[in-house]
């Protein structure tokens, strides 16, 4: 019943008319290729096989969901058909290094293909979507054999990889995990341990599995300190990725969970399974950051998904339900009632969701014109500015745009009445699909505790003075008052726009000061200091969008309504969402005495 159309304009608005992308890849030889027109045919087969292919699978795999019998798991019917077409495609090569095998496009192109693959069904495009992690890390830190023997299938999509972390007593304290990894003295490791909660730890879509594990050597030192990061796979194989005989390890179980119920979320035990050291011993968390941070950005990714796929329905079905009149007069004469979409609540509603696929959209693109900084980088100087730039807006993507991601979803639910509760409509999916995302790779919580405490109080605020610099130049660059009419129609945002940057540099200050007498404030303050400053990140794309579109208008004069309709949905994103950051403005400078004076012994009387 759900439908999905790839927003093509919407993604070439971001690309061509907001971000400049062309003129991007123009700096960087290696991305010759990625002209207008190759990407264009690019993004047109990769919305038939996501229209056509992923999201057929989409309700049918969440009613069949993963099967597991003595350790063997079964995807849903039409996952491993629809995941062949894909490697034929090359999809899984798109973005990755030419000399194991991938196509060399930019890591910015592959996102945009995540984005559609992930709107149209996200628990199938996760097990693609784990191997790039795992692809990056072996590209980061594997040696050279390692890099011939897993890049190169991996590249292709004949195997796939996973994040092996989450242990059954540490899921955020990964100080806390236990599996072992015990040298042979041949440069091999057996590995015992149980890791849960592992997505596509085990499925029947390729032959081999490549595991991304982390355990601790003999003698590690305790704590965070003392895990190394290993590359453990299913099957054996040799150096040339002959596959010899099956490793120790086995799926004991997969979850029977609320949402994803198409992605296989395996109980993996590790029982002296042969693996090799990636990265230096004790270093495997930094390393296993390489892992953590595609995943999260990759995650952001499932907001903006579950935020679009929920809009595209709820609007199509706003407009076909009749529910009494509009309150301003018949809008639908001929018919026994008007749409709801003329009703102001359920318009709010839709303009909340298209606030939130378009603004977060813009998020996740301007992140992926980082990763590209970063990975065509040819000083250490460029590279780690643009990593710290990156590094900055990771956890306000991860839990802003999933935050949103689940509001919107439930707004979409909302839009259909009862209907939305129903299964056979698809919405009560989008909810239950999207509620994983504010959980894994870091809950909410935690992303709010990275912004806050590492990138914020830990850096002396540089890493936001950078980012607010730069909202700053473009503030001024366009507030000018100049007889180009645009330039103060764009008043209108850019005065809302500069206050909030100098009162985030304000509560920044305010908070960290306060943290010098009680470092509770960092933890009672966090997420609410984190949809603070997502609402502010948000503000500054659709400014730039607004911006864009303003230019557009003067120039291309078929597409006139799709730039309004950008400037329109910018002011309304002004008028009714960036408002939100005055209550949590007011909510984290608060003391945490409220939240921790109630002795935890008075909070029930059970
Ligand atoms: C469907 C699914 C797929 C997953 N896929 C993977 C995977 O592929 N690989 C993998 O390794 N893991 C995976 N995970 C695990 C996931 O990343 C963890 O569940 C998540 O990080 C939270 O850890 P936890 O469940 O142990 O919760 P806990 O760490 O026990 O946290 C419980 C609560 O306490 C809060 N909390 C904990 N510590 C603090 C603190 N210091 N300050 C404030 N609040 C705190 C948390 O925010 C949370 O609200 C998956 C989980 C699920 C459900």
């Amino acid at each position: 019943m759900l439908t999905y159309k790839a927003p093509v304009a919407d993604i070439n608005f971001l690309l061509k008319d907001v971000f400049g992308y062309y003129s991007h890849y123009q700096k960087f030889p290696e991305f010759e290729e990625a002209t207008p027109d190759l990407v264009d045919a690019i993004f047109q087969e990769c919305a038939k096989f996501c229209e056509n292919e992923l999201l057929p699978l989409y309700q049918s795999g969440d009613k069949e969901g993963c099967q597991f019998d003595n350790g063997v798991v079964t995807t849903p019917k039409g996952f491993k058909e629809a995941y062949q077409q894909y490697v034929e495609g090359g999809w899984q090569s798109l973005s990755h290094p030419v000399e194991h095998g991938g196509q060399g496009l930019p890591p910015s192109l592959g996102m945009v293909k995540s984005e559609m693959m992930g709107t149209a069904n996200w628990s199938w495009a996760m097990y693609p979507g784990l191997s790039h992690g795992a692809m990056n890390t072996v590209e980061t830190h594997g040696t050279k054999e390692q890099k011939e023997l897993y890049l190169t299938r991996l590249t292709e999509g004949t195997w796939t990889g996973t994040m092996c972390l989450t242990e059954p007593q540490c899921g955020t304290d990964l100080g806390q995990v236990k599996t072992k990894a015990i040298p042979n003295g041949d440069g091999t490791y057996n590995i015992t341990g149980t890791k849960i909660f592992i997505s596509a730890g085990e499925h029947d879509l390729t032959e081999n599995i490549i595991h991304i594990v982390l355990a601790r050597l003999p003698d590690a030192p305790a704590g965070t300190r003392g895990i190394s990061l290993f590359i453990v796979p299913k099957i054996q194989t040799d150096q040339q990725g002959n596959l010899g005989e099956a490793n120790n390890v086995t799926c004991g179980s997969i979850e029977d969970k609320m949402g994803i119920k198409a992605s296989a979320t395996a109980v993996l035990n590790f029982d002296n399974a042969k693996g090799v050291l990636i990265g230096p011993e004790n270093k495997g968390l930094e390393c296993m950051f390489t892992f953590m941070n595609t995943a999260r950005i990759g995650t952001a990714l499932q907001g903006v998904c579950s935020a679009e796929l929920a809009y595209q329905n709820s609007l199509i079905y706003a407009k076909e339900r009749l529910s009494m009149r509009s309150l301003t007069g018949k809008k639908n004469p001929e018919q026994v009632a008007d749409p709801i979409i003329v009703h102001p609540d359920v318009r709010k509603m839709l303009m909340t969701q298209k606030a939130i696929s378009e603004g977060g959209r813009a998020m996740i693109y301007y992140a992926a014109k980082l990763v590209d900084e970063i990975e065509m980088a040819k000083t250490q100087e460029e590279r780690e500015q643009a990593d710290e730039r990156l590094g900055f807006i990771t956890p306000i993507l991860k839990a802003f745009l999933t935050e949103l991601g689940l509001e919107s979803a439930n707004h979409g639910l909302q839009i259909f009445g009862g209907h939305g509760y129903i299964k056979e409509w698809g919405m009560e999916q989008i909810v239950r699909d999207a509620r994983i995302s504010t959980l894994y790779e870091g809950t909410t919580g935690i992303q709010a505790l990275d912004l806050l405490g590492r990138k914020i109080l830990l850096t002396r605020g540089k890493s936001l003075n950078n980012f607010t610099k730069e909202v700053l130049l473009f503030c001024k660059d366009k507030s000018v008052l100049s007889k180009n009419p645009h330039k103060r129609q764009m008043n209108k945002f850019i005065w809302p726009l500069s206050k909030a940057v100098a009162n985030w540099q304000q509560y920044s200050l305010r908070i960290a000061l306060k943290a010098k007498k009680n470092r509770d404030i960092v933890g009672s303050a966090s997420v609410d200091y984190l949809m603070y400053s997502g609402y502010i990140v948000m503000g500054y794309f659709w400014a730039q969008m607004a911006q864009s579109a303003y230019e557009k208008l003067a120039t291309d004069v078929e597409n006139r309504d799709f730039y309004r309709a950008k400037i329109k949905t910018a002011e309304f994103y002004f008028n009714r969402m960036l408002p939100r950051t005055k209550s949590h403005a007011k909510t984290m400078m608060e003391d945490p005495k409220t939240l921790m004076q109630l002795d935890q012994e008075l909070l029930s009387f059970l």
